[in-house]
């Protein structure tokens, strides 16, 4: 998401003029008054998303051909023939309960950062520095299914249509606080600095834990569909919070705490176990790694 993110940052630093701030704050109040809002599958939450697939999925084909032009591919083929057919297994998961319709490809490539993504419009990328935590085919899954059900769930537009809103939001304020030299005075500044402050940490974080909840949750459900043994998911995320990281509070964090990620992964167990009961093959933990 890093990725998307800093995309927009960019193209919009060429639209920094005040007419543009300001119709773009118009545009926002149309947006919010006829909002976009769709419900997320299986956690039944209202999202507000302003963009549309098309526009999401060309983002996400757009960052994964820059993301492949600048990593390496592993030319590992064992990992490469596992990693692709857990890939057609769980979007093949994802397709059968929420038909996302997506064009999936994944590739592997050579990094020491444990991390996975899959892009808007399924187009996934698997850092090779996961694979010591995924262990087998199952732990695998619980990654890839994570990264899809947040492509599926619509969080990458989600979230940009957040970063456009609070931008707009800002510039809006920026335009009512205006001196009549047309430049803003110091209290105006720090006004402007302690909305933008109290949006990111009461608007964007919040969000992101949800993000990251509801990922897990759906998640779940697509790794046992396409045959994997679900509780073989909580072993990675208990594996997982082992990774050493800056010791940040759990409110001022993005992700939620690993405990509390556990314990919810552990009380939806039975809802993925339902799901793994329906799967056509069972492949339980699949080969080691
Ligand atoms: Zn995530």
């Amino acid at each position: 998401m890093k990725y998307l993110i800093n995309q927009v940052i960019r193209s919009e630093k060429l639209h920094r003029t005040p007419l543009f701030r300001s119709s773009l704050g118009f545009a926002v109040v149309c947006l919010l008054v006829f909002t976009a809002c769709a419900t997320v599958p299986h956690t039944g939450r209202r999202q507000f998303n302003m963009l549309s697939d098309t526009q999401m999925n060309a983002l996400g084909l757009k960052v994964f051909n820059e993301i492949m032009a600048r990593e390496r591919e592993i030319q590992d083929d064992r990992i490469r023939g596992i990693v692709k057919r857990v890939t057609e297994r769980v979007s093949g998961a994802a397709e059968a309960l929420d038909s996302p319709k997506f064009q999936w490809d994944v590739k592997v490539v050579e990094s020491d950062e444990p991390n996975a993504v899959c892009l808007p419009g399924g187009k996934i990328v698997v850092f090779s520095g996961i694979l010591p935590y995924a262990r087998n085919e199952a732990g695998l899954a619980a990654v890839i299914s994570h990264e899809i059900a947040h492509a599926v769930a619509r969080h990458g537009g989600e979230r940009l249509s957040q970063q456009l809103t609070l931008r707009g939001a800002i510039a809006m304020g920026s335009e009512i606080l205006k001196e009549k030299d047309g430049k803003l005075d110091a209290k105006s500044r720090a006004i402007l600095g302690a909305l933008g402050l109290g949006g990111t940490l009461g608007v964007i974080l919040p969000y992101s834990r949800t993000h990251e909840l509801e990922a897990d949750r759906i998640g779940q459900l697509y790794m046992a569909r396409a045959g994997y043994d679900p509780s073989e998911g909580v072993n990675l995320w208990t594996r997982m919070a082992q990774i050493k990281k800056p010791p940040l509070p759990e409110w001022l964090s993005t992700h939620p705490a690993d405990g509390e990620r556990v314990r919810r992964l552990k009380e939806t167990l039975p809802q993925a176990n339902a799901q793994y009961a329906q799967a056509p093959v069972k492949y339980g933990k699949g080969t080691p790694l």
